[in-house]
């Protein structure tokens, strides 16, 4: 099998990359397109073996790392975002053959944040200061140290973008890694570790092994060596990894899945509300943050859902790399299994689909909107992941925001109102990571993100990923000498 592929004129390196050497493995996968189903090449299949390298180059490079001054961190950090910058163009192409969300996207916004994702973790690192504080005349200098080697794991649906946000962080606080990418879209990850040794970074701060999370994630998440855990993805697999880390309580960051509403109120500009509404359907609905719940207000949902469809309708659905295309693709043909299976259970349990509820050829799947469901029902709880809403309506204030907060998870809310004061009472009463009033997406990195319930365990962002990547520690000194005060 060759080492290098070449995807839309990119050369990739399909092996793992560890210690600052690629290693191949015995066994291959095979990763396709979902633009066109096609094979793309053969990539190194990791095992327990190569999970251990990895852990075990990590944790020989750490003290190099963690000695390292943060101004110098920081320098080498954004090096690797000039290189992402320098090759934005071929990782955009790359993402987007790889995992079929749009081009333009890639190339006008995640790209661009990948960059950023770096130079902020490398900027905040310096603003990071050491608490000094006296209590009976003992001073408390309370530092932020490196913890250790990492482990983070992360999806398909913005691979390089929800790598970086973990990479950027765990690095900048002194830590070593072990990326451990998708094995539906493993390509970009392998396109940083060259950036990263072109940008400098010493071999062993930064690994990446490719393959089947049942194959080599217990290798990972249950190593002894392994200080942190951040893992982005789905309920089920975060349970594993939960009690996989349980045996050496290695702190976790889990980012997971979530329904969250976008509730719509009689006083809202309709029109607003179906351009956030519309948005939904961004990467085919594959996006943990999408609002895939519409609760609108009984007296405007007759005009809200008219509009909606008029735009919704109007949307050109195909290949991610056109320029025209709005929605692309679904990952995988398990995933359009499992998105089509959503609907047709939902249908016949008597939903109404008013726009969709059907596949169309290849990987596919048509926007659809439902009507007529339950709140009880699977459509309304269970996260679908594609480009799939409901819609129900609500009567009161109340209404809505008990149909909002009536699920497992609590990643997000999006509301859309008129009322400065409705917005800000109903917000503090929605249990949600993150609430958008009258916009929808908008993030910066310094604020905390990160799911309630089912969506997931702590926040990441600014200071508060540094909370997670770092060991804090308070050295208490008393004014002087020894004392026995307490
Ligand atoms: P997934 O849980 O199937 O896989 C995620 C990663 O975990 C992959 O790299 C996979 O190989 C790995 N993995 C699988 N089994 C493992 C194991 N036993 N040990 C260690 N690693 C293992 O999720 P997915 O289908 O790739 O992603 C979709 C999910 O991710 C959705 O639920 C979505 O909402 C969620 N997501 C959440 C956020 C967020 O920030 N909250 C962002 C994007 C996606």
């Amino acid at each position: 099998m060759p080492d290098k592929i070449v995807v839309a004129g990119v050369s990739v390196d399909t092996r793992h990359w560890i210690g600052g050497e690629r290693v191949a493995s015995a066994e291959m996968f095979t990763d396709h397109s979902p633009i066109d189903g096609k094979p793309i090449g053969e990539i190194s299949r990791g095992t327990p073996t190569e999970a251990a390298a990895a852990v075990a180059a990590a944790k020989a490079a750490f003290p190099g790392w963690a000695a390292t001054s943060r101004a110098e961190r920081a320098r080498i950090l954004h090096a690797v975002a000039d290189g992402v910058e320098k090759r934005l163009e071929e990782l955009a192409i790359v993402e987007t053959t790889d995992n079929g969300a749009l081009l333009r996207s890639h190339r006008r916004g995640v790209m661009p944040r990948v960059a950023h994702n770096f130079r902020f973790f490398a900027d905040w690192l310096l603003t990071l200061g050491h608490e000094d504080f006296e209590t009976r005349g003992h001073t408390n200098h309370v530092s932020w140290d490196p913890a250790g080697p990492c482990v983070l794991i992360t999806p398909w649906n913005a691979p390089l973008m929800l790598a970086t946000w973990k990479v950027a962080p765990a690095l900048a606080a002194g830590n070593t890694v072990v990326l451990k990418p998708a094995e539906w879209s493993p390509l970009t990850a392998s396109l940083l570790a060259d950036i990263a040794a072109e940008a400098g970074l010493p071999a062993g701060v930064l690994n990446v092994v490719q393959g089947y999370g049942s194959e080599i994630g217990d290798a990972l998440t249950a190593h002894p060596d392994v200080r942190r855990i951040s893992f982005t993805g789905s309920v089920p697999t975060a349970r594993r990894i939960a009690a996989s880390a349980a045996a050496n309580l290695t702190p976790l960051s889990l980012e997971l899945g979530g329904k969250s509403p976008l509730l719509v109120f009689a006083d809202a500009d309709l029109d607003r509300a179906v351009d956030l509404a519309v948005e939904q359907y961004d990467n085919a609905g594959q996006v943990c943050l999408a609002a895939t719940r519409f609760l609108v207000e009984e007296s405007v949902a007759q005009e809200f859902t008219r509009r909606f469809v008029e735009k919704a309708t109007a949307l050109v659905q195909g290949d991610p790399r056109d320029e025209g295309t709005d929605i692309g693709p679904t990952i995988h043909p398990r995933q359009l299994e499992k998105i089509d299976g959503f609907v047709q259970r939902a249908l016949a349990a008597g939903a109404r689909a008013v726009i969709g509820g059907h596949r169309r050829d290849g990987r596919y799947y048509a926007p659809t909107l439902l009507t007529d469901v339950a709140q009880d029902a699977e459509i309304v709880q269970e996260e679908v992941f594609g480009p799939v809403l409901t819609l129900q309506t609500f009567a009161t204030e109340d209404e809505a925001v008990r149909l909002a907060d009536d699920t497992r998870f609590g990643l997000a809310a999006t509301l859309v109102t008129g009322d400065p004061e409705r917005a800000e009472r109903v917000s503090a009463r929605l249990v949600a990571g993150t609430v958008w009033v009258n916009c929808f997406f908008v993030r910066d990195l310094q604020a905390p993100f990160g799911g309630s319930r089912h969506s997931g365990v702590g926040r990441e962002g600014g200071t508060w990923s540094f909370d997670f990547y770092c060991d804090l520690r308070n050295t208490v000194t008393a004014p002087t000498g020894w004392t026995n005060h307490g």
